[in-house]
């Protein structure tokens, strides 16, 4: 099929309502009806004490495991001290209700800030330097709170733990104060579970799927793995808190580092995607064991069965156990059909500097002792399309991955659209108005074609959904995917799409950021020759609207037909550059082409 064909069939669907019609909390009203059911339950049921520990505990540790969703299972990052942040929580409301007689809420409130407050820290001490630092720093903060806990007795009592912790007025039974716990985690678990689909939510998922492709999207990659990190240190001061308040004790070995490994097999076997995942792993790994109760009195056994059970889960249900519920439901239930149209695709460039978009000067990248890019100068000219071309390892993706920001340049300078780039990174040279597609396409695996296009429509510095709310991100999104001729399938996942179409979502999700240069780094690579005739349309298409277009390609046909200025690099120089019939005859091109002297 080609482009033209799905467009006037996106254009034949019937006028579909808006993209959200009705309110978000009254389309959920549904889970607030169930939410206070549970929380009137919890609140006039008679259970005996056991229960009632039991239920206190699986409310409160889950509050924490839904910081464990945000930070694994959103960001991809690993916390190995959530029991350290729930210690926090748990520590600041002990002290604080009994030793300093503060108002329960207002220990509360302070005791996740303060979790809060040590996530940010941790997270920006680290996150820079990559996932197994991190790992091992969250390791350490752990053993040193447990230590304090034991060992500041002036402040903590030591191994003996705080007891008579206050609770609030209103909540002074247990049950009542269970009731709060489970309105809490209904509360909580409702945010967490649409964080996803806010703009913070996909840049995090963003950042777990790609963080190259994240960067060059225009998100702040470190700003959003701290947020992720401290806000998992958020819920995890908020559970200890309560679980303080549930139990009226806490001491040093509750907040171990073996909990918080429990806290993350929690998280694991109920699935990280998802808060239901953890609310089903909390309550699993609390129940188990009292399941196994009976075979306490052989201790070695016991412990065989519990450890087989996690494995045996993990094992068979990589994503948890609600990971593999959901993947039978999808493929049993059918895929809502994106029946929804949207207005033709406007790229309207700022025009705010000169004739030239980007004038690159003595650029260079040496790898070593290899000179990949030498002395390297190119200006790209408003409004036209400038090719980039030369032999294989002649330094072309190396040029242009300078030019995001993904290299560090060796030496040069990098002027884009007046302002000097060359040392920003990526996500700001995409706030400064750069898009590019990457020659081995990089797209969010976890997302719909639409989701991983509107985080492209959310570049900072799309002037055109800049302030724009949801619904004008989906519809820039849409219009996108429409103009490459994907519009039909905005709402599968992207796997399911063939390679030459992933490439048109790339394209798409460049598009729908409006950039002022839009870098293409061998489009046509992999694709078949129908699929090339559709690229070559659709650059057509994208040229008439007049964006500036810097591609790298190998088809001189396209080269021929589509650009305007070539310049040509072999081992790293500039060895031609100029208008392209010209630069097509140069004998060097040629020799260089042919391999002929
Ligand atoms: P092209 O895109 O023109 O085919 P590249 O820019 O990918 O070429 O590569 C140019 C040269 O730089 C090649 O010799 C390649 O092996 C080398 N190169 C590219 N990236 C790296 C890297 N990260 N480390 C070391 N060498 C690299
Ligand atoms: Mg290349």
């Amino acid at each position: 099929m080609t482009a033209k064909t799905q467009d006037a069939k996106a254009q034949d669907l019937p006028a579909a309502a808006p993209v959200h019609s009705t309110p978000l909390l009254l389309r959920h009203l549904p889970y607030f009806i169930v939410a206070a059911i549970a929380v009137f339950a919890a609140a006039t049921m008679s259970f005996d004490g056991y229960v009632l520990n039991i239920l206190m505990q699986a409310t409160t540790f889950a509050v924490a495991v839904f910081g464990l969703t945000v930070v694994l299972g959103l960001c991809g990052q690993i916390n190995l001290a959530q029991a350290a942040f729930f210690g926090l929580g748990a520590y600041v409301v002990g002290l604080g209700t009994t030793d300093y007689q503060i108002n329960f809420w207002i220990c509360l409130i302070g005791g996740s800030l303060v979790a809060l407050l040590a996530g940010a820290l941790l997270g920006m001490s680290t996150l820079k330097l990559g996932g197994h630092y991190l790992a091992m720093v969250t390791i350490s903060f752990q053993q040193i709170l447990t230590l304090v806990m034991i060992n500041a007795i002036w402040l903590t009592h030591g191994p003996d733990g705080i007891s008579k912790i206050g609770r609030p007025a209103l909540f002074q039974s247990q049950q009542s104060f269970l009731a709060l716990c489970v309105a809490v985690l209904a509360l909580v678990g409702y945010l967490v579970w649409h964080l996803p689909d806010t703009r913070i939510g996909r840049a995090m998922r963003a950042v777990r799927d790609n963080e190259l492709a994240a960067g060059v999207a225009g998100i702040d990659i470190f700003r959003t793995k701290v947020l992720a990190f401290a806000l998992s240190a958020l819920l995890g001061g908020l559970g200890g808190g309560l679980f303080a308040g549930g139990f009226s004790y806490v001491s040093p070995d509750q907040f171990s580092f073996a909990e918080s490994i429990v806290f993350l097999t929690m998280a694991l076997l109920g699935g990280v995607g998802s808060p239901i995942g953890a609310v089903i792993g909390t309550g699993l790994l609390i129940l188990i064991p009292e399941w196994l109760r009976f075979l306490k009195s052989i201790p070695g056994l016991y412990l065989a069965i519990y450890g087989l059970f996690v494995i045996l889960i993990v094992r068979f249900m990589p994503d948890g156990i609600w990971g593999f519920v959901q993947d039978m439901l999808t493929r049993w239930c059918t895929k809502r059909p994106a029946a929804m149209t949207s207005p033709a695709l406007q790229l309207v460039p700022a025009k705010t500097g000169g004739d030239m978009v980007l004038e690159v000067t003595g650029l260079s990248k040496h790898f070593g002792g290899l000179k990949a890019v030498d002395k390297v100068d190119i200006a790209v000219r408003r409004g036209g399309v400038h090719a980039l071309i030369g032999p294989n390892g002649s330094g072309k993706t190396t040029t242009l991955n300078m030019l995001s920001g993904l290299y560090k340049v060796t030496s040069g300078k990098i002027m884009l659209d007046g302002t000097d780039v060359t040392d920003m990174p990526p996500h700001q040279r995409t706030a400064a108005g750069l898009g590019r597609t990457f020659q081995n396409i990089r797209l969010f695996r976890s997302m719909t074609a639409l989701e991983n296009v509107v985080i492209g429509a959310e570049r900072p510095g799309n002037t055109l959904t800049g302030n724009g709310g949801q619904d004008a991100l989906t519809e820039r999104a849409l219009s996108a995917l429409t103009f490459v001729g994907l519009g039909p399938r905005a709402n599968e996942l992207v796997s399911s799409f063939s390679y030459g179409h992933q490439r048109l979502i790339e394209i798409a999700r460049a598009l729908a950021g409006n950039p002022t240069l839009l870098l293409l780094d061998e489009p046509a690579a992999g694709l078949n020759s129908t699929e090339k005739l559709e690229l070559h349309d659709l650059l057509k298409r994208i040229a008439a609207q007049g964006l500036t277009i810097l591609i790298i390609d190998h088809d001189m046909t396209l080269v021929r037909e589509a650009a305007q200025h070539i310049t040509v690099l072999n081992f790293g120089k500039r060895i031609a550059d100029g208008e392209s019939l010209a630069v097509l005859q140069h004998p060097d091109v040629i020799s260089a082409y042919l391999g002929t002297e």
